[in-house]
């Protein structure tokens, strides 16, 4: 048996922009947040644990 390094997030969302915001589902106590990715190049929602990966290949701004 191995043991995960770390808790598999609940959901991995795919974005373009290394800055997204999060309000969860309407039913639960989520307010709407702001998160920015580090250099890893992903960030994890602290209240739904919905993990943002930063898509490769994508250059920050842009036409939008
Ligand atoms: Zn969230």
């Amino acid at each position: 048996m191995s043991a995960s390094p770390q808790p598999t997030p609940l959901e991995t969302v795919t974005v373009d922009t290394p800055k997204v915001s999060c309000d969860g589902d309407a039913a639960s106590e989520h307010p709407r947040v702001f998160l920015t990715m580090g250099p890893r190049g992903y960030v994890d929602c602290p209240y739904c644990s919905k993990r943002f990966v930063l898509q490769e290949g994508t250059h920050g701004g842009g036409g939008h």
